[in-house]
């Protein structure tokens, strides 16, 4: 049986690979020492929980966090971000830190090995994963105690990422600025602290679309983020609302870190 895809489907699909091949085109001519914004979710204990490109060993994490600052690379804080997006040039060899979903394991994984070494970071949290568990890895999702502490922290800077963990281009218009606008007024509230950031769930043109993009520049926030590769140097081309972010995974760590004899 074959399986029929819609052409407004494909047309997404295809979109989606031109722009993810333009942003990495742009990556490599731009030169590495753009500004960026590394990308993490879950942070598990051991290389057999490592299930997907989505998860790193604690060791790795670490690896890399450290490699990045014995090269001399600069952790942003959340205004030094805001410049970087706006005058990247200014910010070379810059980068922040971000997690999406928030797994418990940013709390007891990552979480010590950044304040060990005072490095500033976004969590991007979903309020409805908050205190479940991840039906496929059987991982715990930050517990509201957990978030609670890290939220305490100067280090830390509080992103949203939706009420609800969904594709933006399956909401209405309405659903989407009520989401955007919810998950913002929601942790403000909870956590004390003003949330300017925004990364859509997925985050790929395939889940977001150019409406949903245009949807977030009214929405009070500083700026947004996709989850295709690229650096913050890339404004122009994929607007302050969809910047790209680097997907940090096992196989990255190893190849930059061996590259360099770490
Ligand atoms: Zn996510």
């Amino acid at each position: 049986m074959s399986i029929m895809i819609s052409p407004k489907l494909r047309l997404i699909r295809e979109h989606n690979r031109i722009y993810r091949y333009i942003l990495k085109w742009l990556w490599r001519i731009q030169g590495k020492d753009a500004p960026r914004a590394y990308m993490f979710h879950n942070v598990v204990d051991t290389p057999e929980q490592v299930y997907s490109q989505f998860a790193i060993t604690k060791e790795s994490f670490e690896r890399f966090i450290r490699y990045e600052l014995q090269r001399g690379q600069k952790p942003m804080d959340a205004e030094t971000l805001k410049k970087a997006v706006d005058t990247p040039d200014v910010y070379k060899n810059h980068f922040v830190v971000t997690f999406d979903d928030i797994y418990d394991s940013v709390y007891t994984n990552a979480y010590p090995v950044l304040k060990a070494n005072k490095v500033p970071f976004i969590i991007f949290v979903t309020p409805s994963l908050i205190d479940a568990v991840d039906p496929s890895s059987k991982h715990s999702m930050i517990t509201p105690e957990h978030l609670k502490e890290m939220a305490g922290d100067p280090l830390c800077i509080i992103g949203a990422h939706g009420m609800e963990h969904k594709s933006f281009r399956n909401y209405s218009e309405e659903e989407a600025r009520r989401s955007m606008k919810e998950s913002k007024r929601w942790l403000e509230g909870k956590l004390g602290k003003r949330v300017e950031f925004f990364a859509f769930p997925f985050g790929r043109r395939v889940e977001v679309s150019r409406t949903n993009i245009k949807t977030l520049s009214r929405c009070d926030y500083s700026c947004g983020f996709s989850a295709l590769d690229g650096s913050l140097k890339q404004k122009w081309f994929s607007t302050c609302w969809f910047l790209p972010r680097i997907l940090v995974d096992e196989k990255f760590v190893n190849e930059r870190c061996k590259e360099n004899g770490v």
